[in-house]
């Protein structure tokens, strides 16, 4: 029996039927089009800087920003974009970019953002499976949409590239399909309309996952999930964006929503540094520094990028006080090499279905009573679960396992933004109250700190005991040597599975396998010791700067 059943809840609805009456709380719908008219009525002259194709950097502010949103929205509906109308990009970060994340959902369409590192394959599934009827695109990947464009003839009406006029390129699209420029169509209206008021469930953007785990599955985000995601990234104890902060997101905005940077930084009046497609070290650190950001993003692998770079060249960082972390796992040594240099690294854990923020890593008064190594042991867990979503470790048997910091559990999580299935897959509901499965292993500590020990998939099964991947790489990233390490399962005759590790040495440094397994000796018991250390020039890496480990097994297994 519901606990309100008789009798109480009665006197509860009186009270607010009166409240209301008195004057309760103004209803608002929290729509993300409210996020850039605060940012440009209040942060109107704050900057947002775009580095070009050719390296240019364009400036622009967040009231230009708003204004051109709203003419955005005009040449939405010219086009015909309904409420509801999924609308593509395949874009990196850039205003033109931000502008489309404003405008799209402004109008009550959804925003499909499109990883362009994709198989062509599984860009031409996403489009299809989510019913794009335009797609922007920047110049570059305009091959790609013309390659795909003759399987979406069916709902594709426009291919519009994010350009002037100047840059636009001939490109054959199939009858029916309509090539136009971002640019001309911007500049044909005058008009600025008003952001229209709609309610706060309506879906407002549709990211697919990055296909690491199969096919594609589109998680659909609400006006009201995203603006919650981003108040709460803005907490003091999460990623706290102020007026004075300049934001350098290297996490693409098809990743993830740029993790909602997109839409946490214009709601504090943070100065955005977007650095379009030169994602590569050099390029990075000189825009981090020329640009002055305070803080940034990214997954580890851009992080491990640059710290290698600046090892090469020497230098650092004149600006940036921290950066946040989530994709994969950050490793100890490197968040130490990091600090060293001034940056502090926050860890974040995630996944594109929980928008992405479900925990972050930020002390707590226990924290204050560690010494430095114990500090950073725990700096480099995936942190603690933040307000709006929960975290729970389960066993097999659907009961939640103690926090002890031992005992393994299936990941769970469920809030406010979290998707309740996959779009357009009602097998995967999980209602709006239960536990949406991560596909990740973790224990948590007696504090809620999250241990993530693997993927479900990736950890290694040897004799009956699990062996963390996770924990075999962060060892290997300490050894001096190391610029990059991946642990595979290989199978085994006798104990089913064994750990494989494959090496990267850094620049200019020469690593045996005898010496990296020797690197081991003390530090994980001898059972989960790689057997075979394989010395390896790169490795893989897949749409979202994840080691692709489904590729290493089908190169290494054998
Ligand atoms: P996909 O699931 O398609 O790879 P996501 O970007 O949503 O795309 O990835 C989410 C996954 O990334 C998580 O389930 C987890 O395995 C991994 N991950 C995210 N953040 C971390 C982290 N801080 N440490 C370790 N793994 C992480």
């Amino acid at each position: 029996m519901h606990a309100y059943g008789t009798g109480v809840w009665p006197a509860i609805a009186r009270i607010d039927m009166e409240t209301q009456m008195l004057g309760l709380m103004q209803r608002r719908n929290l729509l993300i089009s409210s996020v850039i008219t605060h940012a440009a009525r209040h942060h109107g002259a704050t900057e947002i800087v775009s580095r070009r194709d050719d390296g240019r950097l364009d400036r622009t502010t967040y009231a230009a920003l708003e204004r051109r949103a709203r003419r955005l929205t005009v040449v939405l509906r010219a086009l015909g974009i309904r409420p509801g109308d999924r609308v593509g990009t395949l874009a990196m970060n850039s205003d033109r970019h931000l502008e489309l994340y404003y405008a799209i959902p402004g109008i009550g369409a959804v925003c499909n953002t499109i990883n362009p590192r994709l198989a062509p394959e599984d860009i031409a599934y996403i489009a299809g499976h989510a019913e794009d009827r335009i797609i922007f695109v920047d110049p570059g990947f305009l091959p790609i949409v013309a390659a795909i464009a003759p399987a979406l003839r069916e709902m594709l009406r426009a291919v519009v590239v994010l350009a002037p006029p100047d840059a636009m390129a001939a490109t054959a699209l199939p009858e029916g399909i309509a090539l136009l420029c971002y640019e001309t169509l911007m500049a044909g209206t005058a008009e600025e309309p008003d952001w229209p008021d709609f309610d706060e469930n309506t879906a407002a953007g549709l990211c697919y996952t990055s296909g690491t785990t199969g096919r594609p599955k589109g998680v659909l985000y609400s006006h009201r999930s995203e603006v919650l995601h981003a108040m709460v990234e803005n907490f003091a104890d999460v990623f706290a964006l102020r007026a004075t902060d300049r934001m350098l997101p290297a996490v693409p905005m098809f990743h993830a929503n740029a993790w909602g940077i997109p839409y946490s930084a214009p709601m504090a009046g943070t100065a955005l540094i977007l650095p379009g497609r030169q994602l590569d070290p050099a390029s990075l650190l000189t825009l981090l520094n020329e640009e002055r950001a305070t803080a940034s993003a990214g997954v580890p692998t851009v992080w491990l990028g640059v710290l290698n770079h600046l090892r090469a060249v020497g230098g650092g960082f004149q600006t940036l006080g921290r950066i946040l972390s989530g994709g994969a796992a950050f490793p100890r040594a490197l968040m130490a090499d990091y600090a060293a240099l001034g940056v502090h690294v926050h860890h974040a854990w995630g996944m594109t279905e929980s928008s992405p923020l479900a925990t972050w890593n930020a002390a707590k008064p226990a924290t204050l009573a560690m010494d430095a190594q114990a500090r950073l042991d725990q700096q480099a867990t995936q942190g603690r679960t933040v307000f709006g979503c929960d975290v729970a470790a389960l066993n097999d048997a659907g009961e939640e396992v103690p926090w002890d910091g031992k005992t393994q559990g299936n990941l769970m999580f469920r809030g406010h933004w979290v998707a309740s299935a996959y779009f357009r897959q009602p097998e995967t509901s999980v209602g709006d109250q239960g536990w949406f499965p991560t596909g990740d292993v973790g224990v948590l500590d007696p504090e809620g700190f999250v241990v993530l020990t693997d993927r479900t998939k990736d950890l290694i099964k040897s004799g009956g005991e699990w062996i963390s991947s996770i924990a075999l790489e962060n060892i290997a990233i300490g050894h001096p040597g190391v610029a990059e390490a991946a642990a595979i399962a290989i199978p085994d005759p006798k104990w089913s599975e064994r750990p494989l590790l494959i090496v990267v040495p850094r620049e200019g440094c020469t690593v045996t396998p005898e010496e990296i397994r020797a690197f081991y000796q003390g530090k994980v018991p001898s059972w989960s010791m790689p057997d075979r250390v394989v010395i390896a020039e790169s490795l893989p890496h897949g749409a979202t700067g994840k080691i692709l480990k489904t590729e290493l097994r089908r190169i290494y297994a054998g």
